[in-house]
């Protein structure tokens, strides 16, 4: 199976500059990315993966390339239902590496078809996660430059709002 849609599956908790440098670039290579928001994360959210969802949503509007869902359970599984065998992944620390090895190859196990393709980081944003994101804003810290102006309200409204 050629694909010419890539699923690139995450947290995206919350989306960053860094996320939508991957979008962008793997744009150059497929003709079409779904951003998947996973549901089934071990890690401690800021947002629900509706709240991910909607925001993606109006970082990507009138894009007829992006496609924005969520999905549960097996990534395996979620890639037959959409018809592809690509998955895009950025790779910023040995630590992602690490990860994403241990990753691909449980997928890989489940799939033989299944490939995952990994893009470097952008070294201007080689340092912006998700995790340091919610750092940032949590001690009062401007994450100007780090994630799109609307992402940073909805960061501060979600930080009053637990308040
Ligand atoms: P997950 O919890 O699945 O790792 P994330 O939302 O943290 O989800 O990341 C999704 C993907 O985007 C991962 O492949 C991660 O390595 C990549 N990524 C995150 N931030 C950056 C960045 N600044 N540059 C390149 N890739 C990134």
């Amino acid at each position: 199976m050629r694909s010419k849609v890539a699923i690139y599956p995450g947290s995206f908790d919350p989306p960053t500059f860094g996320h939508m440098n991957i979008v962008e670039r793997g744009l150059g290579i497929f003709e079409k990315i779904i951003i998947a928001v996973a549901h089934n994360t071990s890690k401690r959210s800021l947002f629900r993966p509706e709240e991910r969802v909607a925001l993606l949503k109006k970082l990507f509007k009138g894009r007829k390339d992006v496609e924005i869902d969520t999905f549960e359970g097996l990534l395996v599984e979620y890639a037959r239902r959409k018809k592809t065998n690509a998955i895009l992944r950025g790779l910023r620390t040995v630590a992602d590496y690490e990860y994403e090895l241990q990753m691909s190859f449980a997928n890989k196990n489940l799939d033989p078809k299944l490939e995952t393709i990994f893009m470097m980081t952008e070294s201007r944003f080689s340092h912006i996660s998700s995790t340091i994101i919610k750092e940032i804003a949590y001690f009062g810290g401007s994450v100007k430059g780090l994630v799109h102006p609307l992402v940073a309200k909805t960061i501060q409204a979600k930080l009053k709002e637990r308040a």
